[in-house]
C-alpha cells in the first residue's frame, strides 16, 4: 500500500472567461489569487491559481479559463463537487455573501455530520462550504471577509460514480481508509495527512455520463513531500498496472498523471519547491509568469491573453 500521499494537493478545472472566473474566487470566495501562469500545453490560455496566502498545498483551486468554452455537463465519472473548508459558524455568513452576490445553486445539507452550503460556480460548477476545525490552517485575511469565516483551503472532494467499487480499491491502495457511509455516499480519509484529506465516493447508478466543459474538473492533485515520495509513488502504480506518465515539471510543483477507471484524471504533486520560487509572497499571483520554454514568446503571449482586472 501506497503510504507516501498526504491528502489534496490542488483541483483544477476549466472555465470560460478569464475575468468572470477571477473575480469569482477573489472576490467572491475570497481567495488570494497565488500564481497568474498559462496553461503548459495552450499558452494562449491562463493557467490561474487560487489559494491562502502562500498557496498551501491542499488549499490550491486552479482554472483555465478557455474564453468561450460551452459549459459541461455534470453527470458521472468526474469529480461532482469540490469542497472547501470553512471554521464553524460560518455558513449563515456565506449564505448571505453568496445571495447577494447572484450565486445560484445554495443548498444546505449535512453530510457525515458536517454542516455543508453547496452552490454553482459560474459555469454550474459543483462547490460546497463545509464547516470544519481549522486544524491550524488560516484563510486569505487580504480578502473582504469578517474574521473568522474565510476558506480555509480545501475540505476533500466528492466524486460522483456510476460504480465505486474500483476507485474505493484505488483509494484504499493509495492510503485512504474507509471510514463511513451515509445513504449513496461512502467517506474515504487518508491519516496523518493533511486537513484536505477526505474523498467522498457518490455512487449514482442511473446517471448519464459527464461530459466536460467548462465547470468541469480537469483534474484533481493529491499531495506528497517531495520528489523521492513522488518515485516511490510512481512506481507503485506501475507495478500494480496504472498508466502513469513521466515526472513532468510543472515549475511551482512536479507531477505524475494517470486515469482511474471511474473516469477521473489522477495527479500526484509534490509539495516542492512551490509558489515563491520565482516571485516573494507579498506580490504572489500578480506578474505573468511564464514556462521557461514560453518566456522568448512572451509578448505575443501577453498580447494574446486577456487583460485580467482586479477589482
Ligand atoms: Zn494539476
Amino acid at each position: 500500500m501506497i503510504k507516501e500521499i498526504k491528502g489534496l494537493h490542488h483541483v483544477t478545472s476549466m472555465a470560460g472567461d478569464a475575468n468572470q472566473n477571477n473575480a469569482f474566487f477573489t472576490q467572491i470566495l475570497g481567495l488570494r489569487r497565488i500564481k497568474k501562469t498559462v496553461n503548459f500545453d495552450a499558452p494562449e490560455v491562463y493557467h490561474l491559481y487560487f489559494g491562502d496566502e502562500v498557496g498551501t498545498p491542499g488549499s490550491v483551486m486552479t482554472t483555465f479559463p478557455f474564453g468561450g468554452m460551452p459549459n459541461g455537463r455534470r453527470g458521472v465519472g468526474e469529480v461532482g463537487v469540490t469542497e472547501f473548508a470553512v471554521p464553524h459558524g460560518a455558513l449563515d455568513y456565506w449564505k448571505d455573501r453568496l445571495t447577494a452576490a447572484g450565486v445560484t445553486g445554495l443548498q444546505e445539507s449535512t453530510a457525515f455530520g458536517e454542516k455543508r452550503l453547496s452552490f454553482d460556480g459560474p459555469h454550474g460548477d459543483g462547490f460546497a462550504l463545509v464547516e470544519t476545525d481549522p486544524r491550524g490552517r488560516t484563510h486569505w485575511t487580504g480578502a473582504d471577509l469578517p474574521e473568522d469565516v474565510g476558506i480555509l483551503g480545501f475540505r476533500g472532494a466528492r466524486f460522483a460514480l456510476q460504480k465505486a467499487g474500483a476507485t474505493a480499491e484505488l483509494l484504499g491502495f493509495m492510503g485512504y481508509q474507509k471510514a463511513d457511509t451515509e445513504g449513496d455516499l461512502t467517506r474515504f480519509i487518508i491519516e496523518g495527512g493533511n486537513a484536505a484529506d477526505t474523498i467522498d465516493l457518490q455512487e449514482l447508478p442511473g446517471a448519464k455520463p459527464a461530459s466536460q466543459g467548462a465547470g468541469s474538473v480537469h483534474h484533481i492533485a493529491f499531495a506528497v513531500e517531495d520528489r523521492a515520495a513522488q518515485l516511490a509513488v510512481r512506481e507503485q502504480l506501475l507495478d500494480t498496472g496504472y498508466q502513469v506518465t513521466p515526472v513532468i515539471d510543472r515549475d511551482y510543483f512536479w507531477a505524475i498523471y494517470f486515469r482511474i477507471p471511474g473516469g477521473v484524471l489522477f495527479e500526484i504533486a509534490t509539495n516542492e519547491p512551490g509558489f515563491d520560487r520565482d516571485e516573494d509572497t507579498a506580490n504572489l499571483g500578480q506578474a505573468l509568469k511564464l514556462p521557461t520554454r514560453y518566456e522568448p514568446l512572451r509578448e505575443k503571449i501577453e498580447a494574446q491573453l486577456p487583460d485580467i482586472v482586479d477589482g
